[in-house]
C-alpha cells in the first residue's frame, strides 16, 4: 500500500510516504530555530509552526513521490507520545485529509515507529531486536518481540532525556541550543577521562530495581557545580575537557544498559533511534561495544533517526500488511502514550 505518514509530535514537522517497506517521500520542516532563545522546545510555538510548515511540507512531500493524493490508500499519523498541543495539530490534518479522500487512517505510536523505520532500509524488521530510543524528549530501552503485537518497555529516563541533558549542560557551558551538536563540537580535542562525572542509576544498589532505567539530571547538576565551583576559584573552565568527559558519562551509560539488556535477554541485535543518536561517541561507543559481544548494532540514516514522518508512514504500512483494521475518526491526542499501544482504534 502507498502510505503517507504525518508526525508532529515534537517540533519536526514531517510527511513521509512509503509504499509497502519502499520510502518514496521524507520531507522534514523544523520550528528548532524559533525555540533557541528559549534553550528547549516552546509547545506553543511548536504546535503554531506545524499549523503553517503542514501544507507546503505535504504538497513537497507529494511532489517528491511523484504522486497526487488519488494515489494515496492510507493515512498514518503520530497520536502520541509528544506535546499535546502539537500532536493534534497532525492529527486534525490527517482526519480531515482521510475525509477528503476517502482512505482508512491509522493512529500510531511515535516511540514505535522509532523502530519501524528500519525495514525501510532493511525489508522486514530482523527480531527480536533491543531498542534504545534518545532524543529530546525520551530515553527508552525496548525490548521488540515483535514490531506490532509484542513491543516491551524496559526502561526508560526517570528524569531529563538524554538530548535534554545535552541541551541544558550546553547551557551551563554557554553554547547554543541545540546541546548536542555544540557538545560534540566543543568535546574535540578534550579529554573524555579528565573527570569523572557520575554515571546515573549504575551503583549496585540501582540494578535490582533501576537495572534498564536512566537518570541524568545528577550528571547535569555535577557539570553545573564543576563549572561553578571553577568560577569561585577564579580557575580556568577547560570546556573542552568538561564536554569531552560528560559526553563520555552518557554514552557510557546509555551503551552499558543497552548491551546488558541485549545480553540478559540473548537478544543479538540492538537498533538506536533518536536525535542523540547523531552524537559521535555515542556512536563509537555502541559499535565498540557491540563489536565485543557479537551483537549485531543497527544505526539507521540520520534522517530517519530524528523525528520524521516516513517512520510514521511505514509503521501505517506495517498495520496494513498484518491485516489490521483503520483507526475510526474518534482518536485523540494522548502525551503519554504507553508503547505498548502501537495503534489506536
Ligand atoms: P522527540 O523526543 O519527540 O523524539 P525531539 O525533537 O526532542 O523529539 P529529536 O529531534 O530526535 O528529538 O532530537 C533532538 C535532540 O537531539 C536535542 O536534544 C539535541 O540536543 C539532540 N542532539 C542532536 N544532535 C546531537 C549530538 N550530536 N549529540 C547529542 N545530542 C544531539
Ligand atoms: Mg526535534
Ligand atoms: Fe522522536
Amino acid at each position: 500500500p502507498v502510505v503517507l505518514g504525518i508526525e508532529t509530535s515534537c517540533d519536526e514537522t514531517g510527511v513521509g510516504i512509503v509504499r509497502g517497506n519502499t520510502l518514496l517521500a521524507n520531507i522534514i520542516s523544523s520550528s528548532m530555530d524559533e525555540h533557541a532563545r528559549f534553550g528547549g522546545v516552546v509547545p506553543e510555538i511548536a504546535a503554531r509552526a506545524h499549523l503553517e510548515a503542514l501544507k507546503p511540507t505535504l504538497d513537497q512531500a507529494l511532489a517528491k513521490a511523484n504522486l497526487s493524493l488519488k494515489d494515496i490508500d492510507a493515512i498514518a499519523v503520530t497520536n502520541g507520545p509528544g506535546l499535546g498541543g502539537a500532536l493534534m495539530v497532525g492529527i486534525g490534518a490527517a482526519k480531515a485529509l482521510s475525509v477528503a479522500i476517502e482512505k482508512p487512517i491509522y493512529a500510531v505510536n511515535h516511540l514505535v515507529g522509532h523502530v519501524g523505520v528500519d525495514v525501510l532500509e532493511r525489508g522486514e524488521l530482523q527480531t527480536p531486536t533491543v531498542a534504545l530510543l534518545v532524543s529530546g524528549g525520551h530515553t527508552s530501552l525496548l525490548l521488540v518481540r515483535d514490531l506490532i503485537n509484542d513491543v516491551e518497555l524496559l526502561g526508560e529516563t526517570i528524569d531529563d532525556a538524554a538530548g535534554e541533558a545535552f541541551d541544558k549542560v550546553a547551557r551551563v557551558l554557554r553554547l547554543k541550543y541545540p546541546g548536542g551538536p555544540e557538545i560534540d563540537k566543543a568535546a574535540i580535542g578534550g579529554d573524555p577521562k579528565a573527570i569523572r562525572f557520575p554515571r546515573g542509576l549504575s551503583l549496585p544498589k540501582d540494578m535490582e530495581k533501576h537495572r534498564y532505567d536512566f537518570s541524568f539530571s545528577g550528571l547535569k547538576t555535577a557539570v553545573a557545580r564543576w563549572v561553578e565551583v571553577a568560577e569561585t576559584k577564579d580557575e580556568p573552565i577547560n570546556v573542552a575537557d568538561i564536554a569531552a568527559s560528560f559526553r563520555e558519562a552518557v554514552a557510557d551509560v546509555l551503551v552499558t544498559k543497552a548491551v546488558n539488556a541485549c545480553l540478559d535477554h540473548k537478544v543479538p541485535r540492538l537498533l538506536l533511534g533518536g536525535g542523540v543518536v547523531a552524537n559521535k561517541r555515542l556512536r563509537e561507543l555502541a559499535q565498540e561495544r557491540c563489536d565485543a559481544h557479537g551483537i549485531e548494532l543497527r544505526i539507521p540514516a540520520l534522517s530517519l533517526c530524528t523525528d520524521n514522518g516516513a517512520m510514521i508512514a511505514a509503521l501505517g504500512a506495517q498495520l496494513i500488511m498484518a491485516g489490521r483494521a483503520p483507526s475510526s475518526l474518534h482518536f485523540g491526542s494522548d502525551s503519554t502514550l504507553p508503547v505498548t499501544t502501537v495503534q489506536t482504534l
